[in-house]
Formats: structure tokens, C-alpha cells, sequence
């Protein structure tokens, strides 16, 4: 009697026969109808040993998916606040977008500058931005101030209120200094926080009516 057999026999595992070519001549061998140790399947095997994980293809894969969740959840928890900010961001842009898909690459060059945006309603206009083309600086220096974001191609900054960066109150006296350093020719844009967060869409819209009206005075 092999060792399969007697864990298998001890065990109440099914025994059942193959035939099987063997050197031109056929011969039988026994096959051990293990269950599947999540879902009870029975699986054909030539050997049995009783310290072995025995589970069916579909539990393998679930076995690999549940280690795969626990190897993101640990992930979660050593990404950094800015990292964790940024992924809540793309988070609240895919249910706010048809076309998720398009966003990919703004993502992955957002992506780059994570530690650097402030908040989610940042992150979203900086991913925003890149995908309507503009060529962005976020958290340029201007004189004494940081300001969101700069685009130089279009003479354009945006600053989004609102958030714990730029908690609201008197703007004229740091606009004033922006606008100085920079040049009459530049313009600041104002966009409240809570309220792009849930339109990112109208961005471009907001851009040209902000720009537009400015440069026709
Ligand atoms: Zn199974």
C-alpha cells in the first residue's frame, strides 16, 4: 500500500482507478478524489498527501485575489497624505467622467508632481488641465507667495479657494502682490474648491470666461 493510499484511506478520501498507457502497455492506476478544501469540488490527483493545500482552479483565484487585496490595503497605509489625497481625487474623477479611459495619461503625468498638490479639488483641476493641453507648474513661486497653478503659455494663474492652503479671507493684498510681480498682462483666476470638485467638466469653460473677458477690457 502506497502512503497516499493509507492518508487517503485514514483521511475518507475517494479512491477510484485510471487506465493509463504506459510503455506500450496499459496499466491502472489509482486517482484520489480530493474536495477542494473552500468548496468541496472534487479533484482528480495521482498522489494525496495529507499537509498539502488542495483547491479547485476557481478558489486558487480567489485565494489570489483576497492576497492581492491585502497587499494594496498595506499599500494604502504606507502612501504618504499626498498620495493617499491623490488617489481619492482620481477616485471622485471616474465617477464624475464618461470617458474614463481618456483621463490616463493626465493621470500618469499628474501623477508625477503627487506631493505637491495641496488637496483633492487640486489634484483634479491639475489632472483636468493637463487633459485640455495646458502646460502646468503647480505650486510656482511668485515673490513671497506659492501660487496653485501657473500655465506661462496662457499668462494665466489659478488659485483654488477654499481649501486648507488658501483659507478664505482678504485676497486683494496677495493678488495685488501676484499681479505685481508677474505683470499687468497676467491674469489670476479664483475657482472655489467645493464647487470644481464636483464640476471639473466646466473647467474649460471657466478658463475662457475668466480670460476672455479680461483681455477685451
Ligand atoms: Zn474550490
Amino acid at each position: 500500500m502506497s502512503k497516499s493510499e493509507i492518508y487517503a484511506k485514514r483521511d475518507g478520501i475517494a479512491i477510484t482507478t485510471e487506465m493509463r498507457g504506459y510503455a506500450g502497455r496499459k496499466c491502472e492506476r489509482p486517482v484520489y478524489l480530493v474536495p477542494c478544501q473552500k468548496c468541496g469540488t472534487k479533484l482528480r490527483k495521482v498522489t494525496y498527501k495529507p499537509s498539502k493545500e488542495y483547491l479547485c482552479d476557481y478558489c486558487k483565484l480567489e485565494k489570489k485575489r483576497k492576497e492581492e487585496a491585502i497587499e494594496q490595503e498595506i499599500w494604502d497605509l504606507i502612501k504618504t497624505p499626498k498620495e493617499q489625497t491623490f488617489d481619492k481625487a482620481v477616485a471622485k474623477l471616474y465617477k464624475q467622467v464618461k470617458k474614463f479611459d481618456s483621463y490616463k495619461e493626465a493621470i500618469e503625468i499628474a501623477k508625477k508632481r503627487t506631493e505637491r498638490y495641496d488637496s483633492i479639488p487640486e489634484v483634479l483641476v491639475a489632472i483636468e488641465l493637463i487633459k485640455l493641453g495646458y502646460s502646468i507648474i503647480p505650486q510656482q513661486k511668485v515673490g513671497r507667495y506659492r501660487v496653485d497653478f501657473a500655465i506661462p503659455a496662457e499668462k494665466l494663474i489659478i488659485e483654488v479657494d477654499g481649501g486648507l492652503y488658501h483659507p478664505n479671507g482678504p485676497k486683494a493684498g496677495r493678488d495685488g502682490d501676484i499681479q505685481l510681480s508677474l505683470g499687468l498682462d497676467w491674469k489670476i483666476l479664483h475657482i472655489p474648491a467645493e464647487w470644481i470638485s464636483n464640476h471639473i467638466k466646466m473647467l474649460k469653460k471657466v478658463i475662457i470666461a475668466g480670460t476672455s473677458d479680461n483681455r477685451e477690457k
